[in-house]
């Protein structure tokens, strides 16, 4: 919004109006009694100097009265023509009679008798009397001077215009300044407003701009009617590049993605960056879903385009939330929050796609929201429990290998599944404190099948990515495991292939470094990435699992066979083990150890049990 062009002059533009009253009136307040001040010494000043003077002169025409000479007094006061402000001047007798004068023009007649002792002001006229005394006789007469007031009147005026002058030059300069110095707010106000409106790096509105262009379109609608489609767009794989090239290539990076997007809109919507990797569209007058998909797949299109970096190229992708207004919300915040929520849903479905808000969506993250919270509770409480699931050569034989597998259980007796809880636990990074207090129940599982005299078979613990990035990871496993008084070699340790494939640089060296002391690798659910069997040779791996996928087609689909046997052949080929996963049924188990498969794990060979029934699985006698 613009703001209304103001058509108050720019004086007033300088102070407020209140302000600017006060200022004036204070100045006519000093005014008014710079005047008066210099008016009470300049008429203070003359007033004394006509007494001298008047003194002077009666001293000198006493003889004239003392005499009774008037023409003697006329002669001497016709001297005064000298003075030449004073206007007349009159001799009196004691009696008060006039007996000499002087008249500069007879305009003003002097009074007949003479005034009392001391001054009077008429208007351009000052009057003093004073006593006459000759010799040692006093008060033979008195003497009235009058003299005109002109020079004072030109004396003031001149003060006053300089006064005047002065005051007028003084405000013109600071007018002039406090002019510069708006000029300069104005400049410092438009340079706040840019950093408050819009982001540095891109130019594009920030996020506080985007919020209020919602809130706007919002209005908008309310008003008119129609739709408007929001996107949250949130930069896969862009922490790589700025790792990777810097943080300045990184600006550069975000600058041609708000580039991007900008050319991919129309002139009429918003964009804006929300902050970090993440920006944000309004498509306005967009009330069809069909048309914000198309704009949104023009948008992933876009982002798959790689990003020249001088030799180099990098790549990302967009992973996009849209919120339908008015259908998925009618309020700003409710609509930002939905698509934000369609965002992480875009990205849970392995980025670069988009995905619409729906109320599902809403109650999925619900539900995650009080997994995460009853999560915390659970580690608190001990709500989490370990249980086993063996590992055999054939059906009915003594396990060579445990699979431990957590389990949850609230105190409702409600029971939530690893797969629901593990991937929140990952997000919000209670991951780690799973994993810890697993292998610490893991390590203290076996000391008690230990102590009960028991043969037990290595352990195999399950780990997410997220556990496995901690540096110290290596480091602090063995420290559980040593100070439990177990060795490396009790516990194994399952890495999903996928989460491996995703990082396996990282991964390298914390894999080195297990295996140096003494822990076997194993790769979960093989088969499912994107793995080939090459880099696994240059892994320290020493098992496979073959994902239940495959297992639970046997053994009537040829193509699983296929897979299946290629996996158990080149495996043996690098000199790694393979179990089977979820192996059901009996003829499932025949025809995977018919394909020289080492090792069954599924339901046919137990359901995953707690510690007690493992022992007693584990007792010879069985
Ligand atoms: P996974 O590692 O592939 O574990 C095997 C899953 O298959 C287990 O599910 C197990 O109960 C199930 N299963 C075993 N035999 C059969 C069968 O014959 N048929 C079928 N249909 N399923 C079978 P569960 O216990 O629900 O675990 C699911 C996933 O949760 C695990 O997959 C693993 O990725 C994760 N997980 C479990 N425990 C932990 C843990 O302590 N730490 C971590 N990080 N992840 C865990
Ligand atoms: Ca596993
Ligand atoms: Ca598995």
């Amino acid at each position: 919004m613009k703001p209304a062009r103001t058509t108050r002059h720019w004086l007033l533009n300088v102070f407020p109006t209140g302000t600017a009253l006060v200022i004036v009136f204070a100045l006519l307040i000093a005014f008014l009694m710079l005047v008066s001040q210099r008016w009470l010494e300049e008429r203070g000043s003359l007033l004394a100097e006509v007494k001298l003077q008047a003194t002077l002169v009666g001293e000198n025409v006493s003889i004239s009265l003392a005499a009774g000479d008037p023409q003697m007094g006329n002669d001497m006061l016709a001297a005064m023509a000298n003075a030449p402000r004073v206007q007349n001047t009159g001799l009196y007798r004691r009696d008060g009679q006039l007996f000499a004068r002087y008249d500069r023009d007879r305009q003003r007649a002097l009074p007949a008798a003479s005034p009392a002792i001391g001054h009077f002001f008429e208007p351009g006229f000052l009057n003093v009397t004073v006593p006459v005394n000759y010799g040692g006789v006093r008060d033979i007469g008195t003497l009235l001077v009058r003299v005109t007031l002109d020079g004072l009147y030109s004396s003031m005026l001149y003060f006053i215009a300089s006064l005047l002058g002065t005051v007028t030059v003084a405000t013109l300069l600071g007018l002039l300044m406090s002019r510069g110095l708006r000029q300069r707010m104005k400049q410092a106000e438009h340079d706040l407003h840019v950093l408050a409106l819009y982001d540095r790096v891109t130019g594009l509105s920030n996020r506080y701009a985007f919020e209020m262009a919602i809130e706007q379109t919002v209005l908008r609608h309310q008003r008119d009617g129609g739709g408007s489609a929001l996107l949250f767009i949130d930069v896969d794989g862009f922490k790589k590049i700025n790792d990777r090239f810097g943080h300045a290539s990184g600006d550069k990076v975000l600058q041609e993605i708000g580039q991007r997007i900008t050319y991919t809109l129309r002139a009429a919507d918003v964009v804006a960056r929300l902050g970090g990797d993440e920006f944000g569209a309004i498509l306005v007058n967009t009330s069809n879903p069909a048309d914000a998909a198309h704009v949104a797949e023009s948008l992933v299109r876009e982002a798959a385009k790689p990003f020249l970096m001088g030799e180099a190229s990098a790549h990302i992708g967009f992973s996009i939330g849209i919120a339908m207004l008015p259908d998925d919300g009618d309020a700003g915040a409710i609509l930002m929050h939905h698509a934000d929520l369609a965002m992480y849903h875009a990205k849970s479905l392995g980025k670069s796609n988009y995905q619409f808000f729906s109320d599902t969506l809403d109650n999925a993250v619900r539900r995650r929201l009080e997994i995460e919270e009853g999560l915390r509770r659970a580690l608190r409480d001990r709500e989490l429990s370990v249980v086993y699931q063996p590992q055999v050569t054939t059906l009915g034989a003594p396990p060579q290998g445990v699979e431990a597998l957590v389990r949850w259980v609230r105190p409702n007796g409600t029971n939530i599944t690893p797969c629901e809880f593990i991937p929140v636990a990952e997000e919000s990074g209670l991951i780690s404190d799973i994993g810890d207090y697993v292998l610490q129940q893991v390590c203290q599982d076996i000391l008690s099948l230990r102590q009960q005299g028991l043969p037990v078979p290595v352990v195999a613990v399950n780990l997410s990515g997220r556990q496995f990035l901690r540096r110290t990871f290596a480091r602090d496993m063995m420290h559980t495991i040593e100070s439990a008084g177990l060795t490396a070699a009790d516990i194994e340790i399952e890495l999903t292939e996928s989460v491996l494939m995703d990082r396996l640089d990282e991964y390298r060296q914390i894999m080195a470094d297990l295996s140096a002391s003494g822990v076997k690798i194993a790769i979960d659910d093989f088969g499912t990435g994107y793995s080939s069997l090459s880099y696994l040779s240059k892994l320290p791996v020493s098992k496979l699992k073959i994902d239940r996928s495959f297992v639970s087609e046997l053994p009537d689909n040829p193509n699983s066979l296929t897979i299946v046997t290629g996996i158990v052949s080149m495996a043996h080929a690098l000199g790694l083990r393979v179990v089977a996963e979820g192996v059901e049924t009996e003829a499932q188990a025949t025809c995977l150890l018919d394909n020289e498969c080492d090792l069954l794990q599924g339901y046919g060979t137990g359901r995953p049990m707690p510690l007690a029934e493992l022992a007693r699985l584990l007792t010879p006698a069985h």
